[in-house]
């Protein structure tokens, strides 16, 4: 099974797709993972996705396809991504088939509560205040891209860890 994970920052993305990855037996891949890594080499390409996240903006798509593409390759039996697709355009090329796509729902103070103890390098309040515009702009229109196919589960996600995992399950039917 292919999912997605999405939600506001804070949302509690990366905790869940682990945790479901780790039930699921599957692979756990995280955008904003990888391009943090990248980022630390010291390449153009590293350069450039450093300045794109320290100015907290999206790296383009077709840099993302690339990148998404090299990692998804490889996958053959199901995987837990979070972090992608960002938006429509990523959406709607369907790299590989999405079977269900959970949104952790999170208002804006909970979500900028929890990212300012997080304490990660992008973590500034200007930061997570254009993230969360960001989000807005074209993130949520892929949120409506699945809700009319029928794929979305909406999730609580100012519950606890083990809460919302829970509830994840029980959407999936698992
Ligand atoms: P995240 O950990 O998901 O908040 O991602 C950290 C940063 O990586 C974002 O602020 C973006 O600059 C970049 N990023 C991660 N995933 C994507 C994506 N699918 N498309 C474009 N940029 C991305």
């Amino acid at each position: 099974m292919n999912i997605v994970i999405m939600g506001p920052q804070g949302s509690g993305k990366s905790t869940q797709a682990e945790l479901l990855a780790k039930k699921l037996n599957t692979v756990h891949i995280s955008t904003g993972d990888i391009y943090r890594s990248i980022a630390n080499q010291n390449s153009d390409l590293g350069r450039k996705i450093k300045e794109y996240i320290e100015k907290g903006e999206l790296i383009d798509d077709e840099t993302t396809f690339t990148v998404v593409d090299k990692h998804l390759a490889e996958i053959k039996s199901g995987f837990v991504v979070e972090g992608f697709p960002r938006t429509i355009g990523q959406a709607e090329r369907e790299i590989v088939p999405v079977d269900k796509v959970i949104y952790l729902r999170l208002d804006d103070n909970e979500a900028t509560k929890r990212l300012l103890s997080r304490g990660r390098t992008d973590d500034t309040p200007e930061l997570i205040a254009q993230r969360l515009k960001l989000y807005y702009l074209d993130t949520v229109p892929v949120l409506n891209y699945y809700r009319q196919q029928g794929k979305l589960l909406e999730i609580d996600g100012s519950k606890t860890i083990p809460e919302v995992h829970n509830l994840i399950l029980q959407s999936l039917g698992i």
